[in-house]
């Protein structure tokens, strides 16, 4: 089942003599439960193309479909409830909010969205990301890893149909980095959890399913390797 698909998509930064075409005519589709690799050089477009993927940004041209929901024709509220139950942001700096505890910040958007956490399901998913133990914590009173764990958990806890990871492991040692990895392509085959990565590392991309490679806002390859 397709679960999206991008047709011609491109942006535009600026106007003028400052403008930059960050993203040029991009067409792809990705499976439901595929996991994707974007590679590419520095500037190349790669955040540019998560954030439209996720309803973050608006495209200057072309369109973006999620379970056949063109999400540039929603409005901005039903887009952002869009964003909230159907997509899954992962930053390498975690992002999340430093007053609230591990638990506050893993439902938060069940929260926002009127939705009652069921009990059963979220204990399961503390268990694991391996959090049992910090739930009542504060990010700063966690490592790294376990930080990138509770915002794992907050992009999966509204069950999206698609997780989008700008370079997660980018702030981590070698050992949580493989900790990370390791849980994201769990959550990719157990749940089938469609999965796109961003990723500088080589050794992260050999893992995906497939492997896009961004230059000059254009996808200069585009390789199946499982
Ligand atoms: P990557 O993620 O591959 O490093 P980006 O998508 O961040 O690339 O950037 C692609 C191009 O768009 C770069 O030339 C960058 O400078 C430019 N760019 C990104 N965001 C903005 C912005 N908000 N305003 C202006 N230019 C931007
Ligand atoms: P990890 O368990 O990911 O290897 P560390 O070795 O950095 O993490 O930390 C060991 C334990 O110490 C972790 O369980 C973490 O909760 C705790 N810890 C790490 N940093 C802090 C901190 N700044 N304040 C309180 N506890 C911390």
């Amino acid at each position: 089942m397709e679960i999206l698909k991008i047709e011609h998509l491109s942006k535009i930064y600026g106007t003028g003599e400052s403008a930059v075409k960050a993203l040029d005519d991009v067409s792809f589709t990705v499976q439901k439960g595929e996991f994707v690799a974007i590679i590419g050089p520095s500037g190349s477009g790669k955040s540019t193309l998560l954030h439209l993927l996720g309803g973050v940004d608006r495209p200057s041209s072309g369109k973006v479909l999620v379970e056949n929901t063109d999400i540039y024709a929603l409005d901005e509220t039903r887009l952002a409830i869009f964003r909230r139950r159907q997509i899954g942001l992962i930053y390498q700096f975690f992002n999340l909010i430093p007053t609230l505890t591990v638990k506050e910040n893993m439902t938060l958007p069940l929260l926002l969205d009127n939705q009652q956490e069921d009990k059963k399901q979220f204990d399961g998913l503390v268990k694991t990301l391996n959090l049992e133990h910090r739930l009542n914590h504060l990010p700063n009173q966690l490592s790294g890893g376990q930080q990138q764990r509770v915002s794992i958990g907050r992009a999966i806890i509204s069950n999206p149909a698609i997780m989008l990871a700008d370079e997660p492991t980018g702030n981590l040692d070698s050992r949580n980095s493989s900790e990370i990895i390791d849980l994201l392509k769990m959550l990719n085959k157990t749940y089938r959890q469609t999965l796109i990565v961003i990723t500088h590392d080589e050794r992260i991309a050999l893992q995906a399913d497939r492997i896009i490679s961004i230059e000059d806002g254009r996808i200069a390859k585009d390789e199946v390797i499982r």
